[in-house]
């Protein structure tokens, strides 16, 4: 382990032209490459840059362990299937999350992006090359975000049905094309919040920017279900495996904003900041239960068993 402060800890970068397996690379080419992070890498037409046609994940490291990689390589299957981008080598991308990992000097909570575009413009079709890469960086300090955080409700302007009617809008699919949700954020920020709720057209509470919703009512606890557009969280699921172990159990309801304001306490749930607990939905306070918040954490950083 290293003496370094973890603001030294340079990031690691690693090209992955072994995305789709080995019959798409070129004679010698390795399928996992460690690239130099602070030189240009991406071509100007890639359709990750040019369209936001890719898919990514952030996953969390936490004391060298990486937490659910099998969920989150599954879900960027799921959202490249939803963009229609080929199959995916899941193999090829654990080994190199795992390099990933490997490669960057030990920090107490490392976080390890996988980003998956359509490749550069003007491919023939089927003969698609996705770009792949991952980076791994040093996780910012989330100690605040963990105490506490004010959430303001921001209308989505999409219905819960949207999965089912309007596939194309590919509510649920993690893509490239985060720029709605930083756009939320700074709309939460100029409200005097931390982050914010998405709300559906008629009215229901999803998820935030980036992360998923957990509300308590007694002993109750509830999540938005993914059929109504949501990322299916993998932090969620492992907050869901330590409430099963407890003998408590999560359900899945469409609620409105102001039923979580007046529940027992929500979280936003996610894999590198794990539990934020809300302390105030619209300037409407919630009981926060630290001791349960940072059980949550716990368990999601995997420090705790299930
Ligand atoms: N919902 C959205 C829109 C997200 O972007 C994320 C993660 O970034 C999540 C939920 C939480 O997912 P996870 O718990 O797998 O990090």
């Amino acid at each position: 382990s290293s003496d370094a402060p973890v603001a030294s800890a340079a990031p690691v970068l690693l090209l992955v032209p072994g995305i789709i397996g080995p019959s798409a690379l070129g004679a010698g080419e390795e399928p996992i490459v460690l690239a130099d992070g602070t030189a240009p890498q991406l071509r100007v037409t890639d359709l990750g840059v040019t369209r936001g046609e890719g898919a990514f994940e952030t996953i969390g490291v936490f004391d060298g362990r990486i937490m659910a990689l099998a969920p989150h390589l599954e879900r960027l299957q799921r959202s490249a299937t939803m963009m229609e981008l080929p199959e995916l080598d899941l193999d090829v991308l654990a080994q190199a999350v795992r390099r990933a990992v490997d490669e960057h000097a030990d920090v107490p909570e490392l976080l390890v992006r996988i980003f998956v575009s359509s490749g550069p413009e003007g491919g023939a079709p089927g003969t698609a090359r996705l770009t792949a890469w991952i980076h791994a960086k040093a996780a910012p300090d989330y100690s605040g975000e963990r105490a506490g955080i004010r959430v303001v409700a921001l209308d989505r302007g999409i219905p819960s049905t949207a999965p089912q009617t309007s596939p194309w809008l590919l509510a649920g699919a993690k893509t490239m094309s985060y720029a709605i949700n930083m756009a939320m954020i700074r709309e939460a920020e100029r409200r005097d919040a931390q982050d914010a709720l998405f709300v559906s057209s008629d009215g229901y509470a999803l998820e935030g920017p980036t992360s998923t919703l957990l509300v308590r009512r007694g002993d109750t606890f509830t999540t938005t279900p993914a059929s109504a557009g949501v990322l299916p969280g993998t932090s969620l699921g492992s907050v869901v495996a330590g409430l099963r172990a407890g003998g408590l159990d999560c359900t899945e309801e469409l609620l409105t904003p102001a039923e979580v304001a007046a529940s027992d306490g929500a979280w936003l749930l996610s894999s590198g900041r794990l539990a934020a607990p809300i302390t105030h939905l619209d300037g409407i306070a919630l009981p926060v239960d630290m001791e349960l918040s940072r059980r949550f954490c716990d368990l999601i950083a995997g420090r705790a068993q299930a």
